[in-house]
């Protein structure tokens, strides 16, 4: 049976301190040092595991980095490379009755299937993480934990808390009750993504981009993927592990990779440009669509089922007529998750043109590194030879600076348009 951090991929770092505190949490729990964590703290560190939570309360920043155990957590790295995963393991193995993340016990089994009662997940679905949710979260993760070991509160896209979210959250991280552990997720440390306060709070457990032959490898073993396919789509997918499985299994993701690789031939002038930025920007939305559009009317028929929408009388007229403003938050919602998942869908592309320019500039420098993109290698060598090292490296910087610009709010079409306009002139 593979433990929780089996799905971890080239993350051999990461899972070693995971599991060492993992086992640090059991320790105090069986040590019932978890409830006299505020007596430890005055008494300053005494005994090993014991001490592991009260050291890291006491020392200054919160951070002591030999310690086992503290209740704050971040989990940085690139997108695809597994933060949600590693934290949702830990969280598992905190949960494990066995103190290891063994994943067959009911403690692993309710976390990672998200039913046990003692883990919350906030997986945020519009643009940011609001202070109503994050104060309700706090609040009930300030509970008893039913299962008697830790209330595990995982806080995925942590750098989509607004400011408020995050001056709640960072309240009940300076002044943890003890038996609550968060686990945030960032893309970084950087101040844009967590505040500099909140990042003096936690231990951060940096993941790398997995190289490709460890994700080709996971594919293969979970997946039962071909190893040819599983090969392809690591090296197509740049080290995001979700998005590689996708691309090995998905046609559809194949179809939509296929289109956007063909961008760069399809450039012939202005005009071409703009036509190339449409398609873009449409296909994004297309995606975006077929990704969200079940769970919204799932989401709505059950909102109006549950106002009594098609019943008879004058109760349910009523009842209708107050639902309006449910109905209309709910729309709000659906919405904002629209948008989040049509910029997700514009960022993939934008990553695999990179990916393609990145090809033809380490092409044009004779690099000895192997493609990202196999399939179109000949195209970017092609391209190699006519842009030269300085033209590649130019598009390259224009896909980037597309993604750097809508990420600072710019309007994705405008964006587009004046990448795809960037790419034709060079
Ligand atoms: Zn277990």
């Amino acid at each position: 049976m593979p433990d929780v951090f089996a799905d971890l991929v080239g993350q051999d770092e990461a899972v070693t301190e995971l599991r060492r505190a993992a086992a640090a949490a059991a320790a105090v729990l069986r040590a019932g040092a978890a409830d006299r964590a505020p007596a430890l703290l005055a008494a300053g560190p005494v005994g090993d595991a014991e001490s592991a939570l009260a050291a890291d309360d006491a020392a200054p920043g919160g951070v002591d980095p030999s310690a086992g155990m503290t209740h704050a957590w971040i989990f940085t790295g690139p997108p695809g490379s597994g933060r949600s995963v590693a934290a949702r393991a830990f969280a598992a193995a905190l949960q494990c009755v066995h103190g290891t993340g063994c994943g067959d016990c009911p403690g692993c089994r309710t976390t990672l299937g998200g039913t046990h009662a003692d883990v919350r997940l906030v997986v945020p679905e519009g643009l940011s993480i609001g202070v109503g949710e994050m104060r309700a979260l706090v609040l009930r993760a300030a509970s008893t934990p039913s299962g008697g070991r830790w209330q595990v509160v995982v806080i995925e896209d942590a750098d989509r808390l607004t400011e408020a979210a995050g001056n709640a959250l960072l309240k009940a991280i300076e002044e943890p009750p003890p038996r609550t552990v968060f686990l945030l997720c960032a893309p970084s440390t950087h101040p844009d993504d967590i505040s500099v306060t909140i990042r003096s709070r936690c231990r951060v457990v940096p993941l790398r981009q997995p190289p490709a032959t460890a994700v080709a490898e996971v594919l293969v073993r979970r997946d039962g993927i071909a190893p040819d396919v599983a090969q392809w789509a690591a090296a197509a997918a740049q080290g995001h592990v979700g998005r590689a499985r996708r691309l090995a299994r998905d046609p559809e993701a194949r179809k939509r990779r296929e289109a956007v690789l063909a961008v760069p031939r399809r450039l012939t002038g202005v005009g071409a440009a703009f036509d190339a930025a449409s398609a873009l920007i449409e296909a994004a939305e297309a995606e975006a669509e077929a990704s969200v559009s079940e769970a919204d009317t799932t989401e709505r028929s059950a909102l109006e089922r549950a106002l009594g929408a098609g019943g008879t009388g004058r109760g349910a007229a009523g009842a209708m007529r107050g639902a309006a403003g449910q109905l209309k938050e709910l729309e709000k919602r659906q919405k904002s998750r629209a948008t989040r998942a049509q910029r997700d869908a514009l960022d993939r592309a934008l990553v695999d043109l990179a990916g393609f320019y990145r090809d033809a500039l380490t092409m044009a420098l004779r690099a000895p590194v192997d493609p990202v993109h196999t399939d179109t290698a000949a195209l970017a060598g092609a391209g190699a030879q006519k842009w030269d090292a300085e033209g590649s490296l130019r598009r390259l910087e224009a896909v980037l600076a597309c993604r750097a610009a809508i990420e600072a709010n710019v309007k994705p079409r405008i964006a587009v348009e004046a990448m795809m306009l960037a790419l034709w002139k060079g």
